[in-house]
């Protein structure tokens, strides 16, 4: 038995409507004492939603949802009246009074996992879908919440289990029939497949995390050089800017643009460094720490002061720019270099193919999932354990150690969809949600 959650499930401020959502073994009582009428399952019951003394606070939609056909698996309300913040707020108010508690920040996300109506990855490309600055983006958290990433490692998962059980028979009966399984070739090639699929996904989830968080791309350079003039052209030469959607920011040191679909970050260095209140030193410390985690630098110059070049740092485009002074053409000018006249928007097409192809995003908005760093991480981790599972059978033919790597294996993957996930990890994952999802 659990207690029952209520939180607002609209953002904050005024709006058409405003949801209090309630989840819980006493969310139908709840709202049966607030609305003063007996709900019906799914029915859009209208209703006034009543003070203690009796007096209308709101008056709205109730929708109970019964248990387990809900998001969260348990009984859930929706309490749907006016998006002010002071009305709804007194609307959870009473809900609190009435016996629910404040939800914990993706408690509701949290109960539908421990409900089994989503794994953990799905749950996860919840608050993806809800963060998505690209359609891109969009598209890809919507395959993921509808399992596309979960049926793989599932997939996966399987093989693995397949394997170990395999493995564990051949330890167990070492003389069965004369024949000695670890030798047998069967293990190995099984092992080795295994191992080219765990790498294909997560090539695949490095480009669903490219997806979700983009790619940063830092231009420096000195003064003058165009920098500002370019972060102006590589913005209005993009066809969706997202930063144009209202409740989104534009920034002069940062914008936001999109190549491919892939939410690409651009920051001024220079801007930093000058916008800094602080000394000078900590506006230079921040360039820097901006510089070295950058995806792609623009390295800008004015063409007429500096010589083309290659650089060695495979992050950095060399941008030889005003080349509308130069009398030589825009375009590229070498694997690294390019020119440009951000002035009349020349050569900047062929800037944003080459930052694209810096972060490697080439296919990466199509067919693809949203993955984070935490997959990532499970997956290489997999993949460690895989290949010491291998390099144990090649070597010694130990079958013990075979399946010992094995195990950490499956642990590690399935760390992924959370059918191996410890409790703290689970507090980390849901509490970086909003609240009320
Ligand atoms: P920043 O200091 O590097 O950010 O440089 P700005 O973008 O502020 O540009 C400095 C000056 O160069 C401004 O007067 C711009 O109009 C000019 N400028 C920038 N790009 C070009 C270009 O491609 N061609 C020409 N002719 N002038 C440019």
């Amino acid at each position: 038995m659990t207690d029952t959650i209520a939180a607002v499930a609209t953002p904050p401020g005024e709006g058409g409507i405003g949801i209090v959502r309630l989840s819980g073994p006493q969310a139908k009582r709840i709202a049966e004492s607030l609305t003063g009428i007996l709900l019906r399952p799914r029915f859009a019951h209208y209703s006034r939603f009543l003070a203690i003394d009796g007096s209308t606070i709101d008056s709205g939609i109730a929708l109970w949802f019964k248990n387990p056909a809900s998001f969260t698996g348990e009984d859930v309300v929706e309490l749907q009246g006016h998006g002010g913040p002071v009305v709804v707020h007194m609307v959870l108010q009473r809900c609190l009074e009435l016996g629910a508690r404040p939800a914990r920040p993706g408690e509701f996300s949290e109960r539908a996992f421990l409900n089994d109506k989503l794994d953990l990855a799905q749950a996860e490309a919840i608050a993806d879908l809800i963060s998505s600055t690209t359609t891109a983006a969009v598209r890809a958290a919507n395959r993921s919440l509808e399992g596309a990433f979960s049926e793989r490692v599932n997939a996966l998962l399987s093989h693995l289990v397949d394997l170990r059980v395999y493995v564990e028979a051949a330890i167990d009966f070492p003389d069965e029939e004369d024949v000695d399984f670890l030798a047998d070739g069967q293990v190995e090639s099984r092992l080795g497949a295994l191992l080219a699929q765990v790498v294909e996904l997560k090539e695949s989830a490095t480009r669903g995390k490219t997806l979700r968080s983009g790619i940063t791309v830092a231009l420096t350079g000195p003064p003058n050089a165009g920098k500002s003039s370019l972060m102006n052209a590589l913005t209005e030469t993009d066809t969706a800017i997202v930063t144009d959607i209202p409740g989104t920011t534009r920034d002069v040191l940062r914008e936001q643009i999109q190549i491919d679909g892939i939410p690409v970050h651009l920051i001024d260095t220079a801007g930093i460094r000058e916008a800094t209140d602080a000394v000078e030193a900590e506006g230079v410390r921040r360039a820097q720490i901006v510089l070295e985690s950058a995806d792609v630098i623009l390295a800008v110059n004015d063409a007429r002061d500096a010589m083309e070049h290659e650089s060695a740092d495979p992050r950095v485009i060399h941008v030889m720019n005003k080349t509308d002074l130069t009398g030589r053409g825009a375009g590229l000018a070498g694997d690294s270099t390019i020119r440009t006249s951000a002035i009349r928007c020349e050569g900047i097409a062929e800037l944003r193919q080459m930052i694209a192809a810096r972060a490697g995003t080439a296919d990466a908005a199509e067919g693809t999932f949203t993955a984070r760093t935490r997959h990532l991480d499970a997956l290489g981790r997999t993949q460690d354990h895989a290949q010491a599972a291998l390099d144990h059978l090649r070597s010694t033919q130990a079958g013990e150690l075979v399946a010992e790597e094995l195990r950490y294996a499956q642990q590690s993957l399935g760390e992924i969809t959370g059918s191996f996930s410890a409790d703290d990890l689970l507090g980390e994952i849901f509490s970086s949600f909003c609240i009320g999802k």
